[in-house]
């Protein structure tokens, strides 16, 4: 059998291939997948910028030509026995015709963070699903293909039966948004972090900073401020409960850090989070805060270097910065049933802009790059 897979096989180079599937492991899977997203990532990947985890023991750069798509979600075509009492993420048996998120990190099990600190994914073998060359077995690595054969160490979020494959795909950058939680550990000192009636800003609200507005949302975030260049993305993030948006396309610096203080009292907000990917909003983001605020950078996942920073600002402030590379081990199945909860209120099914099949590739990805898109997802059995 063959799996039908679109390959990026250089920057800017998407090719759609054949590729022969192979023979089923007692402790793999074959997913036959629904819907993969186009995240963040994928796009600096497209673009060639590809150095992720720089400066920690998980160095990576993307390896082309690979297959793509982390964001995904799929029905079990097929599963070994062994596969399926061990590769759910909580636990639970599988069997075909179960409908599972595939998780993106592919941890060692062996080294130093996965065996003292399991529960994030600090490993320093690290190798993530829609990133691992087509030459490395089991080749069907990535969701932006018919099928993804898992490995030994692949980890699968069974969804509940009722859940859409549209929550599936697109149920990785909630679980990030745990960055919020995350900020919340600090509330325990008077005023720090982030709590109940608290104000916050999202630098960036592509897909990823969405996730972040629709989460301060749940978690009783008072105000709720979006920065973008993209009055598209502005727009839906006003839908989905921003209360001020503010482009940077028609706004300065001076006049957003205006409007931001007369809209909490001359402070400055709570938390911002820096969903971004552009180290040139670093500094405009601290400034934004207020006294003991707290920064969260989580858009940087690629390293796009340096930027010029005035210690001064962080130290006159007590500010607080908050580095989140990606989600703890835990988080899809309350995710899961949150968006599920909610789903009237967030129909985050509108956060796809578009679905492109396979054949497709090239122009999906060029697509993504674009201003008025949230999310670009492939259905690969779309023509
Ligand atoms: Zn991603
Ligand atoms: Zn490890």
């Amino acid at each position: 059998m063959k799996s039908k897979a679109a390959v990026m096989v250089s920057p800017y180079k998407m090719e759609t291939m054949e590729i022969e599937v192979p023979k089923l492991e007692k402790d793999c899977a074959l997913i036959r997948i629904e819907l993969s997203g186009i995240c963040g990532t994928d796009k600096h990947s497209f673009k060639g910028e590809n150095k992720q985890y720089g400066g920690t023991a998980g160095e990576f750069f993307s390896q082309y030509p690979f297959i793509g798509g982390h964001e995904t979600v799929g029905i079990i075509e097929e599963i070994g026995p062994e596969g399926a009492k061990n590769l759910e993420f909580y636990g639970k048996t599988l069997k075909p015709g179960d409908r599972v998120v595939v998780i993106p990190d592919l941890y060692c099990n062996n080294c130093y963070y996965c065996r003292q600190m399991p529960f994030y994914p600090w490993c320093d073998h690290i190798q993530g699903h829609g990133n691992i060359s087509l030459k490395e077995w089991p080749y069907l690595n990535g969701g932006w293909s018919q099928y993804l054969y898992t490995r030994p160490n692949t980890d699968l979020f069974l969804m509940p039966e009722d859940a859409s494959p549209e929550v599936g795909s697109l149920i990785e950058i909630f679980v990030v948004a745990y960055a919020l939680d995350k900020v919340k550990e600090f509330y325990n000192f008077a005023g720090e972090g982030l709590g109940f009636g608290d104000n916050l800003a999202v630098y960036g609200v592509g897909a990823l900073g969405l996730a972040h507005v629709i989460k301060a949302r749940l978690l009783g975030v008072d105000k709720i401020i979006a920065i973008d260049r993209s009055q598209f993305r502005l727009d839906l993030a006003k839908r989905f409960g921003a209360d001020i948006t503010l482009n940077v396309n028609n706004t300065t610096a001076e006049e957003r850090l205006e409007t931001i203080r007369s809209a909490t009292e001359g402070h400055g907000v709570d938390v911002v989070v820096g969903a971004t990917g552009d180290p040139s909003t670093f500094n405009e983001s601290l400034d934004l805060l207020r006294k003991v605020g707290t920064y969260i950078e989580v858009g940087q996942f690629v390293d796009l270097g340096e930027v010029k920073i005035n210690p001064h600002k962080i130290l006159s402030r007590n500010l607080r910065v908050v580095g989140v590379s990606d989600h703890p081990t835990f988080g899809y199945d309350a995710t899961c049933r949150m968006l599920e909860r909610f789903k009237n209120l967030y129909p985050i099914q509108e956060m796809i802009t578009k679905r492109f099949g396979l054949e497709h590739a090239q122009q999906a990805l060029e697509r993504a790059l674009a201003d008025d898109v949230m999310k670009i997802t492939f259905d690969p059995w779309k023509d």
